[in-house]
């Protein structure tokens, strides 16, 4: 009875405008004539209906013609705020194109300049004073089968630091990738930002910042308001996936320890990171006839984004058969100080399971002394891959693999073209942020990017199809897996590791059945395996075309 006196009221209410004003039933000058007599949109539209293929064609032309990367993210969220279905048209149909706004680097931006830029609210906002009553305020968000949230604190947003509140535009890009690249529905997606305050005296002093003013919360008050949001919204939505997203590191690795078996939940700056890179080192396998069991791999950095590659290597190292003593002795760590060794004293608690016995040393006198095969940037600190290290690199190795994976490309321990100059054209590149093409001699390269991407929508999507009651390293080992297995030929034969983002709803698809495989395999699925697994989860998959 209270259902169908809601339908007649909403009945009563739609009109033909509303649906022009409502992001989700919108489709603009894309209604056929047919609609516009039936639906009360007569007199409300240009006179010539459109496809929506020619509405992505405008929408492109309006994007491109904008001078500021801002003002492109701009038109892009209000885009996604007008006409849903077509802003995720668009940006899947142009994903290449699109990637560097609605994600790194022009996010970044975005956030430095979020209290400025600032329009309409979206995402979700939990400060200090909500304590205690966190789940009765999620009573207003207007979606009640909430399935997948991404969650930052904004305290290490991309390489920019501590951004507070602004730091909301992180998961609303990150949750327009979920549904883009593995079609997880919009209305299932919750950004979420826990302003706990910020230490950013810049946006403390800046009177159109939006955030809670105050220094950061720290310690026994943050973790427990930490808890209390991840129970509530469990509580709540009883499918939901939480992604953590730019944490400090130090909280970033306690947090996941807290929660990762009591909760469904994983950290993508240390798990989908770890993915991705165990993917890239996979398929420069490939292309240089090694097997993974063989390498030994030297990190420079030694923080989430190293410290969860070196952990996932280790669990695919440990199910090739090694212990995981013998595992880590493939592993090394230069940070700023050098090599990570027992004897130092300054070591956080993610450093110590990697420390080496042995002499402290540079970074050059490790990789002489290592002689790793692969050399992974994670540091954050650019041109640290020098040419004498390249160099260094190409004379131990016939084919060096070199990832430079700091953001953006100002950042990169090294560029592309640095990587091949300096190693006579051998080396295996791919970095965290895109390159443009090299042309090396005549060979046209076109490095591999190392973006997370790749991983996080598939796994979520798996997670979510089988509703996995944990998210456990073995499903990111076997999306790295299948990663690699998405390489094609021509993939290598242009000198990248990873697919072209154009197939990556294919490769989210086949990644969230290995990881529906995964989690059957481990006890952890709680939905029975469907006959049809890809078709089951093909259809779950959002489809933005009207
Ligand atoms: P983090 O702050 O946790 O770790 C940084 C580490 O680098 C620390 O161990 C620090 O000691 C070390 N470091 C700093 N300066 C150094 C120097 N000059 N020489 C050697 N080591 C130095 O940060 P994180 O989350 O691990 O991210 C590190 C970098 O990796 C960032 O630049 C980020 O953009 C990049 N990253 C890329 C991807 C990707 O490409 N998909 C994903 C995650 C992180």
């Amino acid at each position: 009875h209270h259902n169908s006196m809601t339908y007649k009221i909403e009945r009563r209410t739609r009109t033909g405008y509303d649906l022009l004003t409502n992001k989700r039933s919108n489709k603009g000058t894309a209604f056929t004539l047919e609609e516009r007599r039936r639906l009360g949109l007569e007199g409300l539209l240009p006179a010539i209906p459109v496809t929506q293929t020619l509405q992505v064609e405008r929408s492109m032309r309006n994007f491109r013609r904008k001078e500021h990367d801002i003002d492109r993210y701009i038109y892009l969220m209000s885009l996604q705020k007008r006409n849903e279905r077509l802003f995720y048209k668009v940006l899947l149909e142009h994903l290449e194109e699109l990637m560097p706004t609605v994600y790194t680097p022009t996010v970044g931006e975005a956030c430095l300049e979020y209290s400025h830029i600032f329009r309409e609210t979206r995402g979700f906002y939990i400060t200090p004073d909500d304590r205690g009553n966190i789940a009765r305020i999620l009573g207003n968000w207007p979606e009640k089968d909430v399935r997948l949230i991404v969650v930052t604190d904004g305290q290490r947003i991309l390489g920019l630091g501590d951004l507070g509140a602004n730091g909301m535009g992180i998961p609303i890009g990150k949750l327009a990738l979920y549904t883009a690249c593995a079609g997880i529905p919009p209305q299932q997606c919750m950004p979420v930002i826990l302003d706990v305050g910020t230490n950013n005296e810049t946006l403390l002093e800046d009177p159109l910042y939006l955030g809670v003013r105050q220094p950061r919360l720290t310690g026994e008050a943050y973790v427990t308001l930490v808890d209390e949001f991840v129970a509530a919204v469990s509580q709540k939505y009883s499918r939901v996936l939480i992604q953590f997203e730019d944490f400090l590191s130090p909280n970033a690795f306690a947090l996941l320890d807290r929660y990762r078996d009591q909760y469904r939940c994983f950290n993508d700056d240390i798990q989908g990171t770890a993915g991705m890179a165990l993917a890239g080192v996979l398929s420069a396998c490939r292309m240089t006839n090694q097997i993974l069991k063989e390498m030994r791999v030297l990190f420079l950095g030694a923080g989430s984004a190293a410290t969860g590659i070196a952990d996932l290597i280790c669990s695919a190292l440990r199910e090739a058969g090694l212990s995981e003593e013998e595992a880590r002795d493939h592993l090394w760590f230069v940070d700023e100080h050098g090599l990570l060794v027992e004897q130092r004293n300054d070591l956080a608690p993610h450093n110590q399971r990697y420390a080496r016995k042995g002499l402290h040393q540079d970074f050059l006198a490790t990789i002489r002394h290592a002689r790793p095969q692969v050399l992974i940037g994670a540091s954050g600190a650019p041109g640290t891959f020098t040419e004498e290290v390249v160099r260094l690199m190409a004379e131990i190795n016939e084919q060096p693999i070199i990832f430079a994976l700091s953001n953006p490309t100002s950042k990169a321990e090294c560029s592309a073209l640095q990587a091949y100059q300096w190693s006579d054209g051998r080396a295996v590149f791919a970095s965290g942020s895109a390159f443009p093409p090299v042309n090396y001699e005549g060979r046209i390269l076109q490095p591999g990017q190392g973006n997370n991407v790749y991983i996080f929508p598939g796994v979520g999507l798996g997670v979510l199809a089988c509703n996995a009651s944990h998210v456990t390293d073995e499903m990111f080992l076997d999306a790295a897996r299948t990663l690699a297995s998405c390489v094609r030929e021509e993939d290598l034969q242009r000198g990248s590791v990873y697919p072209s983002l154009s197939q990556i709803r294919d490769v989210s698809l086949e990644i969230a059945m290995a990881v529906v495989k995964r989690a059957h395999a481990q006890g952890l699925a709680q939905e029975p395996m469907p006959e049809n697994l890809r078709e089951t989860i093909a259809t779950m998959m959002y489809d933005p075309t009207y």
